[in-house]
């Protein structure tokens, strides 16, 4: 099999770097290399819970290096991001956590209270572990009488916790599609590419760039739509190389995928 010769490192977060908070050594210990190399890392999640902040403080800790907010996309970046660029600065009722209000309020949108939901423009929909039915008609009641823009931070169904999953942000976008009888009118997540974009943007536009990620529906679609190279690693939720491997290289870790020459850093001269 051919390697990937790499300028940049787009790497998803949970089952790459991390796994219900357990370190991935095995990762980690090429994530640092490759930061110690000058190599653009950049680190792509959906998880709108944490702000960018929060997930640098964390990142930090975890590779043991300084990992900048500007290296961190997380969907609540993006769809907060995306809002700004697309519609200008919005008055938004937010399904979520404090991460995706925090992102909202960094990219100058405001946020409304649920009792304010007649003068929302947008309904922003993600993980929210504290939903409740009021919240929920809030959101409906805007999106069905104000019309209100539907944008959602991801469609993941579920997300992985020890013996088991836990219902995503996809589940409660589906409960608000199911009541509203709407679809979601932009979903700022993986495996869309829009996030992508901006996480291309923030390695420097790298010739060369790879996606890490543990998901083949989400992290390697994404990869392959945008005709990027894709490493799928079996840390994460992923346990077995899939038989449909099109498009993208399946490794242990990313130490494997380095001692089996899969991965070598070609960093791009410095313009
Ligand atoms: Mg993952």
């Amino acid at each position: 099999m051919e390697g990937y010769c790499v300028d940049a490192l787009i790497l998803d977060v949970d089952g790459v770097v991390w796994l219900e908070g357990t370190l991935i050594e095995e990762n980690i210990q090429v994530i640092r290399r490759a930061y110690d190399e000058g190599i653009p890392v950049v680190f792509l999640t959906n998880n709108a819970t944490r702000s960018r902040r929060v997930y640098s403080l964390l990142l930090s800790e975890a590779i043991g290096r300084r990992i900048s907010v500007e290296q961190v996309v997380n969907s609540a970046y993006s769809a907060a991001e995306w809002l700004r660029r697309t519609r200008g600065p919005s008055k938004v009722l937010v399904v979520g956590e404090e991460g995706l209000v925090e992102e909202l309020v960094l990219a100058g949108h405001t946020p409304l209270s649920t009792t304010e939901w007649r003068h929302a423009d947008t309904v922003v929909v993600g993980l929210d572990r504290n939903i409740t039915y009021h919240k929920l008609s809030a959101a409906h009641k805007a999106l069905t009488r104000r019309n209100a823009f539907f944008l959602i931070t991801n469609r993941d169904p579920a997300y992985p916790v020890t013996g088991g999953t836990i219902p995503g942000a996809g589940a409660i976008v589906s409960f608000l599609e199911t009541s509203t009888g709407r679809k979601a009118d932009f979903n700022a997540g993986k495996p869309e590419l829009g996030i992508l974009d901006l996480a291309l943007e923030r390695a420097g536009r790298p010739r060369n760039p790879v996606m890490v990620g543990d998901r083949v529906e989400i992290d390697m679609d994404m990869a392959r739509k945008a005709g990027i190279p894709g490493l799928l690693v079996l840390t994460g939720v992923t346990k077995e190389p899939p038989s449909d491997t099109d498009g993208f290289i399946v490794a242990h870790s990313l130490s494997d995928a380095v001692e089996r020459g899969l991965l070598r850093f070609c960093p791009t001269p410095s313009s």
